[in-house]
């Protein structure tokens, strides 16, 4: 599994050089049994002989104490700064966790950040490794999420959510037995978040239809066969057996590489992030226990593919862009329409989505969530305002919906 990087730089190899470039940061992705032993001789040829490692309760005990013994017998230092629960549970990436990672580096003097953890220990750990301008290294102890090789940090500041432009990892070392024993629902979410390229994908290929959103091709092949493994694989990683963490997490990768490749997260993020993140701010403004990244997009890609099919089926009011003087962008949704409803059909219908979502123990839809159909309604009217300048299908449907059929 050493080979995705390989795989994916060979894929690319006839791209501009600058755009390569965004693939140097990360030297070395291991996804294996035993790949935490590789750290030690990683951090040694690297003179990365003092490191601040990041952890929470639960992931110092599966991965963050083992993790420390094997460095200190190398001679490594180690300063674990342990990240404390919020008073609803959650670990936060917000002012005081960043401030606590940024002190002990400090303090310490550490040459690199060791991120022991899911998808906000990354962001805090990047964010703080960034800051005090040294490298990170990850060490994910759940299949949880596509953000681990991610440059941006997602960030909460005096409550209001802002991603901030970072680094990504310097190597990945992700062990398949500390991922096979992560929590259900961890795995589950993971999935979650790769069935949302489902949508993400149209989405894209929408914008760039239809508004003139750059598009890459490799990148757009890379998360399909990345999507199209993970749905292959579904009973594996439902049993959550050695193949199938090691399907999800490669899968979870190639997506964040293909989205280095590209520079913007287009590949992996369309109008089904933007719902999940909609409901992520309603949580933070109530002061709510969050929900999983990746249930809420897998939820949330469900609900778009109702709507997008609706759309698809029902058809355009085809003379009404020009009896309105209408825009360019108008005009381009009805040159498009037979090819954009062709992109839609590739889209699973919702049942299906469901079904591969209840196949590995996460939300079959939003009704398995805590989200009530008030909020529900009002983000599929809003949460293309998440993401203003991404031309997705909902944007437009929202913006231009007397274009549609109702
Ligand atoms: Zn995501």
């Amino acid at each position: 599994m050493t080979s995705i990087l390989s795989n994916v730089r060979s894929l690319a190899a006839d791209l501009p050089a600058r755009q390569l470039s965004n693939l140097d940061e990360v030297e070395s992705i291991q996804i294996q049994s035993g790949a935490l032993r590789e750290v030690a001789g990683y951090l040694e040829t690297k003179r990365w002989t003092s490191v601040v490692m990041v952890v929470d309760g639960n992931t110092n005990d599966i991965a963050g104490q083992p993790l420390a013994n094997l460095l200190t017998k190398s001679s490594i230092q180690v300063q674990v700064t342990r990240l404390l629960p919020d008073w609803k549970g959650d670990v936060i990436a917000d002012e005081v966790s960043l401030i606590q990672v940024i002190l002990d580096i400090q303090q310490s003097g550490a040459k690199a950040v060791l991120a022991v953890g899911g998808g906000t220990i990354h962001d805090i750990s990047r964010y703080a490794a960034y800051t005090a301008g040294i490298p990170f290294i990850s060490v994910p102890t759940a299949a949880s999420v596509d953000g681990f090789n991610s440059k941006g940090a997602p960030i909460i500041i005096r409550g209001e959510k802002k991603t901030i432009p970072a680094i990504g990892p310097s190597a990945i070392f992700a062990d398949v037995d500390i991922l096979m024993s992560a929590p259900p629902q961890l795995t589950a979410a993971g999935f979650g978040d790769m069935l949302g390229k489902y949508t993400s994908l149209f989405d894209w290929k929408f914008g760039s239809l239809v508004a003139g959103e750059p598009y890459l091709q490799i990148s757009a092949d890379i998360t399909r066969s990345a999507l199209n493994q993970c749905v292959n694989g579904v009973e594996l990683i439902g049993k959550r057996s050695e193949e199938g963490v090691r399907i999800l997490m490669g899968a979870l990768i190639e997506s964040g590489l293909a989205m280095l490749l590209f520079g913007q997260s287009h590949p992996a993020s369309g109008s089904e992030h933007h719902l999940s993140h909609y409901w992520e701010m309603e949580f933070i403004r109530l002061g709510e226990k969050q929900l999983l990244h990746g249930a809420k997009v897998g939820a949330a890609c469900v609900e778009i593919s109702k709507l997008y099919h609706r759309l698809g089926e029902q058809g355009l009011e085809m003379n009404i862009g020009a009896s309105r003087g209408a825009d360019d962008v108008e005009l381009r949704i009805t040159q498009h329409w037979n090819e954009i409803r062709s992109h839609i059909t590739q889209i699973p219908e919702p049942v299906e989505l469901g079904d591969l979502m209840g196949m590995v123990g996460g939300p079959a839809g939003v009704s398995e969530l805590p989200i009530q159909s008030e909020l529900l309604k009002r983000s599929l009217g809003e949460a293309h305002k998440v993401r203003f300048s991404r031309y997705t299908l909902l944007h437009a449907y929202n913006e231009q919906g007397y274009l549609f059929v109702n």
